[in-house]
């Protein structure tokens, strides 16, 4: 009230002028939208699925809730997924990976080569990622090197100096000099790694390997977590639970989880044959509704699902007892407790907060 009244001062009795803005304000209703970019688990490919990522778009009513469009990770057919929601690959603001496995980062080097190609002169994209990390073996997972070398291949066969020849308007370098790194070390607690207007978006350190992270996105509309691969930091049992205590510490009162997901139909105990160390840095479906409960989720995306639904296979393991349905995942996750909104992940399923 106060401030209201100081502005009928300022502007001198144009009440109405007053009036207006508010108006406005209230007609441009923040809202955000969150679309599974592509939800296959793991290399293997099935039926054309895309290869895991979550697009995070944010704004209000007059742009369609698509003022800032922020991609995390970015598997096999990111470029193609985002084009058929209308989102060109210029207008993404920032890539954020959760960890350096080929599911989550392929998509990225024909995405930045799009860029390059024809928005060479535009503004840098954020690439937010983990410090490198070491691994106990030695071997060091870096988003850094990711970033500098995405265009290699291309420019080792000459293409780009070919292309360079034909158009020198395109950034020399290839599409690394259109990217702009932002490296964090990922920590027990979330941390504030990027942020725009009223968007903030923290990370927290989360098990699966080196470097893995997790990412928490807050606006005025809502928030959603996206956990990623992330499992339990005892890598088996005996444990409370495969979910990360890390993601859950972050995923405290937020409105959407979007998870990686393993079915415990894969588990060592059912013969699949799956290897188990991979099946225990998953989260399962039913540990995932137990902690979305727990934590008060509204939604819970499952995505990056392992087996695919309708599979007969993850690449070569056989599923026991046959393909799994939407209704096997589901019947997961409420066997966890969780009674809210279960999402079982297809390619560009879309959620929109606040729920109309
Ligand atoms: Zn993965």
């Amino acid at each position: 009230m106060k401030k209201v009244a100081m502005m009928k001062m300022a502007v001198g009795g144009t009440v109405s002028c007053a009036a207006f803005m508010f108006a406005q304000a209230a007609f441009a209703a923040p809202c955000m939208k969150i679309t599974l970019t592509g939800t296959q688990g793991g290399p293997p490919v099935f039926k054309g699925q895309a290869g895991a990522g979550t697009l995070v778009q944010y704004g209000d009513d007059s742009n369609k809730c698509g003022a800032v469009k922020l991609q995390f990770d970015a598997g096999r057919g990111t470029t193609q997924r985002i084009s058929q929601v209308g989102v060109p690959v210029a207008k993404l603001n920032a890539v954020f990976l959760t960890h350096m496995h080929s599911d989550h980062t392929e998509g990225l080097t024909e995405l930045m080569q799009l860029r390059w190609h024809f928005f060479s002169k535009g503004p840098k994209i954020d690439f937010v990622v983990s410090e490198d990390a070491k691994s106990p073996k030695g071997h060091v997972l870096s988003g850094r090197n990711f970033a500098k070398h995405i265009g290699d291949a291309l420019i080792q066969s000459g293409e780009m100096a070919q292309r360079l020849a034909e158009n020198s308007k395109r950034a020399p370098g290839g599409p690394a000099d259109l990217i702009n790194v932002i490296a964090f070390a990922p920590a027990a607690d979330p941390s504030v790694v990027w942020s725009s207007g009223d968007i903030k978006v923290s990370a927290i350190t989360s098990r699966h390997i080196p470097g893995h992270a997790s990412y928490r996105v807050d606006t005025p509309a809502g928030s959603v977590v996206i956990g990623g691969d992330a499992g339990n930091d005892k890598a088996k049992p005996p444990r409370s639970s495969s979910t990360s205590e890390q993601v859950e510490k972050l995923a405290n009162g937020v409105d959407v989880i979007v998870h990686s997901t393993i079915h415990p139909v894969m588990g060592p105990d059912k013969d699949s044959g799956f290897p188990p160390p991979i099946y225990f840095r998953q989260s399962t479906a039913t540990d995932l509704g137990a902690m979305a409960k727990r934590v008060g989720a509204k939604h819970l995306m499952l995505t990056h699902l392992i087996p695919p639904m309708g599979a007969a296979k993850q690449g070569p393991y056989p599923i026991p007892g046959g393909a799994l349905s939407e209704d096997s995942y589901k019947q997961s996750v409420t066997a966890g407790g969780f009674s809210g909104n279960a999402i079982v992940g297809t390619d560009l399923v879309t959620l929109q907060l606040p729920v109309k």
